[in-house]
């Protein structure tokens, strides 16, 4: 198996998808998942920087802002976010500026993930939790203060349009490069946005979410909101359009957002050792550990064919440190 990264050296919707296509499958060999043959795509592999599926939800806004002319990306996100990550690096590799709105002071010393934005060039504006709190609306960065003209505002963990149908095309990826028939897709959700934009664009086995954070209903909201707009879009007219609703376990957070209990770090410890591939803890390791638990618990048929996707994340490792 090839797993040489890419570094994906243009915006060109082809060149992305051809990068996008050739990512690996990969089987994993592993006790920990009695009864179940588990797959992973490698979307970790995509780029060493902006990588998994937040590369996917930038493309189309970094296209978009290509044809707009615009000159500065404006984003927002905490301390470990992998969309600030990304999105830094991308500003660095095709030549936007960056600013990245974060919540509260500005800490003494920043994370590790903030110290690589800030080599990336990303200005940061630290602003009070009541301003953060406006964060979804429209005018947000007009709050700021500052001249701003040109930019393009990207929400947090760029969750919008334009994102979900880089997450579309991930789907119509999937469905064109599988190397098995798969019966279950598997997916950690944050916002949602991934899990909605995965069962919009995939058709030939179902999709199911694991939550990674206490949200209430709001993961289940969001991924039906952008199921609903890509299933009425352009992008996807020549589906049919079915009745769909997502599936989300919300049993598996570990008591939520961050949290690594050490029954999850022995997983992942586990895990990592026997398959050699490694995992986030905040996102990947708890949607392999989901699988594992209930495969543990019989919740699959034998030979269920699991394909779990690796949506990156690998830089937050830094913040919560194996074995600590
Ligand atoms: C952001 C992120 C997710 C969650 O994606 P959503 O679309 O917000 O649900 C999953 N995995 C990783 C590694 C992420 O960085």
């Amino acid at each position: 198996m090839s797993s040489i990264p890419h570094y994906l050296t243009n915006l060109d919707l082809n060149y992305f998808t051809e990068a996008a296509r050739d990512i690996p499958y990969q089987k994993v060999h592993s006790d920990l998942f009695p009864g179940v043959e588990v797959w992973i795509r490698r979307d970790d592999l995509l780029d060493p920087l902006i990588s998994g599926n937040k590369a996917y939800k930038l493309l189309y806004n970094l296209i978009d802002a290509g044809e707009q002319g615009v000159e500065t990306l404006i984003t927002c996100g905490g301390a470990w976010s992998n969309h600030l990550h990304a999105s830094a690096a991308a500003g660095a590799r095709f030549g936007y500026r960056t600013i990245g709105i974060i919540r509260g002071e500005r800490p003494p010393e920043l994370s590790a993930m903030l110290q690589d934005a800030e080599r990336l060039g990303m200005g940061f504006k630290f602003v009070t939790r009541e301003l953060y709190r406006q964060r979804n609306q429209q005018e947000f960065p007009g709050h700021l203060g500052g001249e701003l003209q040109n930019y393009l505002y990207l929400p947090e963990g760029g969750a919008n349009f334009a994102g979900a149908r880089g997450v579309f095309l991930l789907g119509k990826i999937i469905e064109a490069t599988k190397p098995i028939r798969f019966d279950q897709l598997w997916v950690a959700c944050g916002t949602g946005l991934t899990l909605g934009g995965l069962r919009a664009a995939v058709n030939s086995f179902p999709v199911c979410g694991v939550e990674v954070l206490k949200a209430g209903g709001s993961i289940r909201r969001d991924a039906q909101r952008w199921l609903a707009a890509l299933s009425t879009s352009e992008a996807c007219r020549r589906d049919q359009v079915v009745a769909k609703s997502v599936d989300l376990m919300s049993e598996y957070h570990c008591d939520g957002y961050g949290k690594y209990p050490s029954q999850l770090q022995a997983f992942q410890q586990a895990f990592e050792r026997q398959s050699s591939i490694p995992l986030d803890p905040i996102y990947t390791a708890k949607l392999l550990y989901a699988i594992h638990l209930r495969a543990n618990a019989g919740h699959f048929e034998c030979g269920t064919k699991i394909l779990a996707l690796h949506s990156g994340g690998l830089q937050g490792r830094r913040g919560l440190q194996l074995g600590s």
